[in-house]
């Protein structure tokens, strides 16, 4: 069983690393914030993952036994919008029918998807003692995937399915054993339409909306979610299987607004849960932990981690 906590490129310290693995959470996931900024986040991790000062903590992280993990949404950064000017038929088309170079990109664009693909790997390769699973996001939102001729007829889950069955292929010309993360949260919750081939994608599934559907009955919750997840899993297969949750996600709980609000975990819940998606055949389990770094812990003093640690046993 792996279990994982993930924080923010400038959150993770020695002390990160250590809260983990005195615990026995035995997955270390870095996260560069996502929203509109995030090929601008992506980078500035990439500039932290180049310094002897960052990559002495990754060893460090690596020595204490933690699996390296990063999550990010990634489109944005792989897809250039400066080749906008030059190739607007590499980007999405929106409702109105016309080419635009906010949020992902145009999936049955040869050209687009080879650029993609090799940027992917690229990017594989510079994520310094990462495992070789791979979190490359399609970018974050609602109704932001290609609205073209030829896109059209296919759902967002469709579209992010062929981004990244081509972004693997790619990948694994330098990591043979790379797998990639099919994300399944707000609009990409539908498994793909696509005949699935052998493809080393693994479900990875975000219940996103449980946070954000207020006021919901939770058994009716419970068994919409159930509902939702059976299916991921019939296409997926439970094999790598991950769930992504935020229990311990202070931004989340903050309106990704700094100063980090005081956390408190429903650690009934979390437990709850965690049996629940056990059952169902999750084998990888990680929360979101950001906005509980040095800061939070000024203004609150230091989170405890052993009830997500201890909800395992
Ligand atoms: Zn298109």
């Amino acid at each position: 069983m792996k279990n994982g906590m993930i924080v923010h490129p400038g959150e993770l310290s020695k002390k990160w690393i250590d809260r983990l693995a005195d615990a026995g959470i035995n997955t270390l996931g870095i996260h560069p914030e996502g929203g509109k900024d995030a090929p601008k986040s992506l980078e500035r991790l990439l500039g932290l993952l180049r310094t002897p000062e960052y990559r002495a903590l990754i060893d460090y992280a690596r020595s204490r036994g933690l699996e390296v993990e990063y999550e990010c949404h990634a489109a944005g950064y792989l897809m250039d919008r400066a080749l906008f000017a030059e190739h607007p038929e590499y980007f999405r088309m929106n409702e109105a029918g016309d080419r635009i170079p906010d949020w992902n990109f145009c999936v049955s664009n040869e050209d687009a998807l080879t650029l993609f693909a090799k940027r992917a790997a690229a990017l594989a390769l510079n994520l310094y003692g990462s495992s070789k699973n791979f979190y490359f996001w399609m970018d974050d939102g609602r109704g932001i995937h290609c609205q073209c001729p030829k896109c059209r007829a296919l759902s967002p889950s469709d579209q992010q399915y062929i981004a990244l069955r081509a972004a693997l292929r790619e990948i694994r010309k330098h990591i043979p054993e790379a797998r990639l993360a099919y994300l399944a949260y707000i609009d990409t919750i539908q498994p793909p339409t696509i005949a699935r081939s052998e493809d080393g994608l693994f479900l990875e599934y975000a219940p996103f909306e449980k946070y954000t559907a207020k006021g919901e009955d939770s058994a009716i919750r419970i068994e919409r979610e159930r509902g939702m997840i059976a299916p991921l899993l019939k296409y997926f297969g439970g094999e790598d299987a991950k769930v992504l949750e935020y229990w311990y996600d202070n931004s989340l709980f903050s309106n990704w607004k700094k100063p980090p609000a005081r956390f408190s975990l429903n650690a009934d819940a979390m437990s709850r849960d965690i049996r629940d998606y056990r059952a169902m055949g999750f084998d990888r389990i990680s929360t979101f932990a950001c906005f509980l770094g040095n800061d939070y812990e000024e203004l609150y003093g230091e989170v405890d981690v052993m009830p997500f640690a201890k909800a395992f046993e």
